[in-house]
């Protein structure tokens, strides 16, 4: 089955009670048993069943069973935000005096997020990019895992899933991708050998821009040292499953990030038009990008989709040659790069991505306020980028939108 059936009328996309399409959204907190009996049953795993919406909740695994399908893992984990997902797949495995190593063109609430690790005594070594060239040097006997983003928001460097996922395995060491960018519309990277996905579902997943959500997708291919990851020995009869196990019994449960029902219902209702979505917004994202390219008062265009983009034979190879849906320039200067903001007038100044709508935003004041001048730099965030998040709009509006707003702020 294709993407855009599979998003439809995969084996996930059950008829719910009644028959109907869409699962109903169980907005409780509890749920009620017949008998003591039955509900210390569901309590110690004995029986299935759900309990508590934070341990689990029938609209919520409805919408992780059909991310699951979709990026052809073993099991998924969704949770409240992307962040939490983010930090809930690394904490999942790390111990104090662990270390990861990733890439620095990472989302600034992730780079946030490895400064707070230091706290807890995991360290990250980041390389400007991630290959099999810079990784290995940096692999002692602490590595513990391998962290990347597939498309790097807002950066745009697109990294080579299967060549870093071949030096991970080589060195016993699991391979984390962050898809929020790529969708699993422009790749598949479990084929490709990654071994958990996280997604800020917020994003293209949900695709109107009304929901805060965030999953975590398990391969279930990496088999886990319980020496080297210790936080997972006890779940060790649970085989290829343990990582899961412990998200769902243990962590997840005990940090309480779970995802709300209505807005796993908003997701499930969002994600049947992603491929749709997505095809209009890749081809947008193309014709704007060439539009900008030739327009006179901003430089150094950025879309993975560009003939002279540095990573242009992997986006070829690995994305079938589609450069998703973001796109940056340079103004010249942080005033100009406001002044083309405020000149916009379909396109909207808001710091998400993957909404229906194109926004754009200058990053070095918002999203990379808390990050440090060197780690805006490496993340390729400079004083007069504006990022621009593609929607569904007539491509010649958004084109005519640009033209006249760069024209304004250079008068
Ligand atoms: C937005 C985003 C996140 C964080 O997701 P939230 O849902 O906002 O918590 C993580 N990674 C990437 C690449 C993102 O774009």
């Amino acid at each position: 089955m294709n993407f855009d059936t599979k998003l439809l009328h995969g084996k996930s996309v059950k008829p719910y009670a009644d028959g109907a399409t869409l699962p109903p959204v169980s907005q409780v907190s509890a749920f009620q048993f017949e008998s003591a009996e039955k509900h210390a049953a569901v309590f110690s795993h004995k029986a299935m069943g759900y309990a508590y919406t934070r341990v689990g909740n029938p609209t919520v695994s409805a919408f992780e069973q059909r991310i699951n399908e979709l990026e052809g893992g073993g099991g998924a984990a969704a949770c409240s935000s992307g962040m939490a997902a983010v930090a809930l797949s690394l904490l999942n495995m790390l111990s104090s005096g662990d270390e990861i190593i990733a890439c620095s063109g990472l989302y600034g609430g992730t780079i946030g997020l490895f400064d707070d690790f230091k706290n807890f005594g995991i360290r990250t070594r980041f390389v400007k990019e991630l290959t099999p060239e810079t990784i290995e040097p940096l692999i002692n006997e602490k590595t513990r895992v391998i962290y990347g983003e597939v498309i790097g928001n807002p950066g745009l460097d697109v990294m080579d899933i299967q060549s870093v996922a071949e030096t991970a395995h080589a060195h016993g060491l699991p391979l984390v991708v962050d898809n929020t960018t790529a969708t699993p519309y422009l790749v598949n990277l479990i084929s490709l050998g990654a071994d958990i996905v996280v997604h800020s579902s917020s994003k293209y997943i949900n695709g109107g821009g009304n929901s805060i959500s965030g999953v975590i997708v398990d391969s279930t291919h990496f088999r886990w040292d319980e020496k080297r990851y210790p936080a997972l020995a006890p779940f060790k009869r649970y085989g290829p499953m343990a990582y899961l196990v412990r998200i769902r019994t243990d962590l997840g449960e005990n940090l309480g990030c779970c995802l709300a029902p209505a807005n796993a219902y908003m997701n499930i209702v969002g994600m049947e038009t992603m491929g749709l979505r997505m095809e209009r917004i890749c081809s947008n994202a193309q014709k704007l990008a060439e539009a900008l390219e030739k327009l006179p008062g901003i430089s150094r265009v950025c879309y993975p989709g560009l003939e002279e983009h540095p990573c242009r034979s992997i986006v070829e190879k690995q994305f079938r040659g589609r450069g998703g849906g973001i796109l940056t320039f340079r103004a010249g200067s942080k005033e100009k790069a406001f002044r083309i903001l405020d000149a916009l007038k379909c396109v909207v100044i808001a710091s998400n991505i993957g909404d229906l709508r194109t926004l754009a935003i200058h990053p070095s004041s918002t999203i990379f306020i808390h990050n440090t001048e060197e780690q805006k730099e490496a993340a390729g965030v400079f004083e007069d980028t504006v990022r621009v998040s593609v929607g569904i709009e007539n491509p010649e509006d958004l084109i005519e939108d640009f033209t006249q707003a760069v024209k304004q702020a250079d008068q």
